[in-house]
C-alpha cells in the first residue's frame, strides 16, 4: 500500500506568552511576540497595539 504525503502539511505556530498583557499570541520567526492588541485587565481590548510587540515571551520560572 502506498502511502500518500500529506497535502497540506501542518506548520506549527510557535507560540508564547505577552508579558504585558498575559495573551498567548502567536510569535514571529524570530522568536518575538506578533503585533497584537492589548488588553485590559478585565479582559477588553485597548484597541491599541499592544507594548509587548516584540518583545521575548514571557516564560514562567521553572519551566
Ligand atoms: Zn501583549
Amino acid at each position: 500500500m502506498k502511502v500518500l504525503p500529506d497535502p497540506r502539511p501542518v506548520r506549527t505556530q510557535p507560540r508564547g506568552e505577552c508579558p504585558v498583557c498575559n495573551q498567548w499570541r502567536a510569535l514571529t520567526s524570530a522568536g518575538h511576540l506578533g503585533r497584537h492588541n492589548g488588553m485590559t485587565l478585565s479582559g477588553f481590548s485597548t484597541g491599541q497595539i499592544c507594548p509587548g510587540k516584540g518583545m521575548p515571551p514571557y516564560v514562567a520560572p521553572g519551566a
